[in-house]
């Protein structure tokens, strides 16, 4: 076992004691990442234990690195705080990697960067589904639901008479509303049960989600950016489109239409 071997003073003070310094920004950067409790957002769970497993990687290749050769060490550490100290620099990291990783695979970076962007736009989507009201209190947890609640206001008791914490259904005509307070506590029985969420375009009751939004229904509303500008567009999973707007409240009008003849075809 050589895991006790230890770096010789003298071989960390040539370039000052940056490394020194990024060993210990790792090790505290990995102990962060495990220390309890964890994210209940399955994603950043799982991106936080991919930093942990790298900056446990990115430790240990740095410190045995540092024993056999301690300019290579610094050259290293110093491209970790990168030019302006806040790491590397992503144009350089990209090129290295095209140069000595990509090109020796017989691979095309642009391919590599095309499919993460697929990645972020799937998480993205995911993201935007609508949720169901009692599953985001459980997701959410009960001290973030306290302070939401107290967020809200001193007076919980006004902001509930002036219906601060009532939703209406998204749907035009529809008159189901919902307390998100008691939907999100679960604390009012089985208020909230089967109402959704979305981020796109607010609240749906029961009905109407269900006919909509949930299981195999393919008229999930999420948002897209529309390359110039501000502007963007409302897409429905069946493939309807606002087209481009510049106020999102244009575009949730839209989708409602679409929504109300949806309904309306299959009524
Ligand atoms: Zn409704
Ligand atoms: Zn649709």
């Amino acid at each position: 076992m050589t895991e006790t071997t230890e770096l010789a003073p003298d071989q960390l003070e040539e370039k000052g004691a940056s490394i020194e310094e990024v060993l210990e920004e790792l090790a505290r950067l990995y102990l962060r990442t495990v220390a309890l409790p964890l994210p209940r957002n399955p994603a950043t769970l799982a991106w936080q234990t991919t930093a942990g497993g790298l900056a446990a990687l990115a430790a240990r290749a740095l410190y045995y690195v540092a024993l056999d050769d301690s300019e290579r060490a610094a050259a290293l550490a110093s491209f970790y705080r990168g030019p302006l100290g806040d790491g590397p620099h992503p144009l350089g990291v990209g090129l290295w990697i095209e140069r000595n990783i990509t090109k020796p695979a017989g691979a095309d970076i642009d391919e590599w960067a095309a499919e993460a962007k697929e990645g972020a736009q799937a998480a993205l989507a995911a993201a935007s589904k609508p949720t169901g009201l009692r599953d985001l209190g459980a997701v959410l947890g009960d001290d973030v639901l306290a302070l939401l609640i107290s967020g809200l206001g001193a007076s919980w008791k006004e902001w509930e008479e002036r219906g601060s914490t009532r939703r209406l259904c998204f749907l035009p005509g529809c008159t189901h509303e919902v307390d998100l307070v008691a939907a999100w506590s679960g604390t009012d029985g089985s208020h909230g049960e089967g109402w959704m969420s979305s981020s796109a375009v607010g609240y749906a009751c029961p009905e109407h989600a269900a006919r909509l939004w949930a299981n195999d229904c393919q008229h999930i509303p999420a948002w897209q950016a529309t390359g110039g500008g501000s502007s963007a567009e409302l897409r429905c999973t069946c493939g309807w489109a606002s087209g481009a707007v510049a106020f999102r409240g244009h575009g949730t009008t839209l989708y409602q239409v679409h929504a109300l003849e949806v309904l309306g075809a299959r009524a």
